[in-house]
């Protein structure tokens, strides 16, 4: 299922800024889609109302005179049919008020009929045949009426007694019937503007609650940010912080200042701060490397090559044979140590120790390594040489320690044996065979080379 706390900040970010967009883009497009609507309605509106008012104040106003006509009949009484002129006028009267009573009704009609043309919800089917019921109702009437003037007009003096009663309440019955046309147009006007204020309501309504949702999705998203930054941010720091104390010593604390920086600046000072640190303390640790090193490979006293060095080189070096580098070995021990010790005292004995390694050094190349070996006995690989050239080296080292005459120091000799490296020799059998020439020279009377 999909985890939204595991997805990354990225995404999140995104999926919500897509989320806020969209709904603005839904409000835009809703809104100029309702402000269409809302102008179309309002220009059919104008369309329907404004000639509707109109036809029913035109016929308001020929009921009227439709009036004032049958009460001045009426008080005229036979008067009336004795004055020709006053009966053509009234006829002339009647016929026009019949015509343009039909004409208004016409276009009363026509207007209804434009209404449902625009295809508008706003003026129903019903209502609409409703109220064409009622125009052609009143036609009938109005027929009906024009029937009942002629009647009364062809009966002379008698139709006062005979027609005008129902003339009479044949006008009431078109009064009713136009009145009652006029109240259900009035209703019309009113519905139509009705609708259009529910729809403006609507409309409002719905683009509060699209923007009220945006903006609560613009703040979540803007919190979500600023939070999930801050806490980011915040843990991060205290990280880089922790760290400092770890790597820093306290007279090396420096006083970091943040003053007018914001979060990703002061962290970025921060990291700055740890990064020198660190490359110090790699440096100061590499130099504690290099001496760590040199104290478990240096032996202390002369500073040649320890055992454990030894164990490793030689290894090396065999390995190196294998593949067909020749290499020579030196075995040498002082002679009669024990007795300078016993004579001069341990500290001498520790300085002839020193002396004879730098003698030995001087006269060895860069590329020979010097070991010490045992108490007074050292080693020496001699590199890519044969045992006639490592013969003649030691004979030479020999001699110079034999000659040395340092000052307030006792002189002292050296025995060596030599041997040079032989097909499938390991370190055991090589170191013997070195030994073994050693204990010979020894034998042979001491200060001596023995190669073999
Ligand atoms: P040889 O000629 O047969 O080698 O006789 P040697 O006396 O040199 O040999 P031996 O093995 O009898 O004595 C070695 C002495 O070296 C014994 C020991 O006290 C001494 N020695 C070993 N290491 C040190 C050291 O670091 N400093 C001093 N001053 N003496 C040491
Ligand atoms: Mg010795
Ligand atoms: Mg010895």
């Amino acid at each position: 299922m999909f985890n939204w706390l595991n997805v990354s900040m990225t995404r999140k970010i995104s999926g919500l800024s897509f989320v806020l967009l969209s709904f603005l883009f839904v409000v835009i497009v809703y809104s100029a889609y309702q402000s269409q609507r809302i102008y179309k309605e309002m220009h059919e509106v104008a369309e329907i109302d404004v000639p509707l008012s109109e036809v029913m104040a035109d016929i308001e106003m020929l009921q009227l005179k439709q009036h004032l006509l049958m009460e001045s009949i009426r008080q005229q009484g036979d008067v009336f049919f004795s004055d020709q002129s006053l009966q053509e006028k009234s006829i002339e009267g009647f016929d026009r008020f019949s015509a343009q009573l039909a004409a208004q009704l016409d276009k009363s009609t026509e207007i209804l009929r434009t209404g449902l043309g625009f295809g508008s919800i706003r003026i129903k089917l019903l209502d609409h045949r409703s109220l064409i019921q009622h125009i052609n109702l009143l036609h009938q009437h109005r027929i009906k009426f024009d029937h009942l003037v002629d009647d009364f007009l062809k009966q002379g003096k008698q139709g006062f007694s005979t027609s005008w009663p129902m003339l009479e309440l044949q006008d009431k019955g078109l009064d009713t019937q136009t009145d009652e046309l006029l109240r259900k147009i009035d209703q019309l006007t009113i519905n139509v503007s009705a609708a259009v204020e529910s729809q403006e309501r609507h409309f409002v309504v719905m683009n509060a609650v699209l923007g009220i949702s945006a903006f609560g999705i613009g703040t979540y998203l803007t919190l979500y940010i600023i939070i999930t930054f801050r806490k980011r941010i915040w843990s991060l720091r205290g990280q880089i912080e922790s760290l400092h104390r770890s790597i820093v010593v306290e007279h090396d604390k420096a006083s970091v200042n943040h003053k007018g920086l914001d979060e990703l600046d002061e962290l970025e000072t921060d990291l700055k701060v740890l990064v020198r640190q660190f490359s110090k303390e790699m440096s100061n640790r590499h130099k504690v490397e290099a001496q760590l090193i040199e104290l478990a490979t240096r032996d202390k006293l002369t500073g040649a090559f320890n055992r454990h060095k030894w164990d490793e080189l030689i290894k090396d070096e065999l390995a190196l044979a294998n593949r067909g580098h020749h290499f020579s070995l030196i075995l040498l021990d002082v002679d009669h140590f024990k007795k300078i010790n016993d004579t001069y005292g341990h500290d001498v004995g520790d300085n002839v120790l020193k002396l004879l390694v730098n003698t030995l050094r001087k006269r060895l190349r860069e590329i020979d390594v010097l070991f010490r070996v045992g108490g007074e006995e050292f080693a020496v690989l001699v590199k890519d040489t044969n045992l006639e050239g490592a013969g003649m080296l030691a004979e030479q080292l020999r001699k110079k320690v034999e000659a040395l005459n340092e000052n307030g120091m006792p002189p002292f000799t050296i025995s060596l044996g030599v041997t040079d490296y032989q097909d499938s020799d390991d370190q055991s059998r090589i170191v013997k065979r070195a030994d073994v020439l050693l204990y010979e020279a020894k034998g042979a009377g001491r200060n001596t080379v023995v190669i073999g």
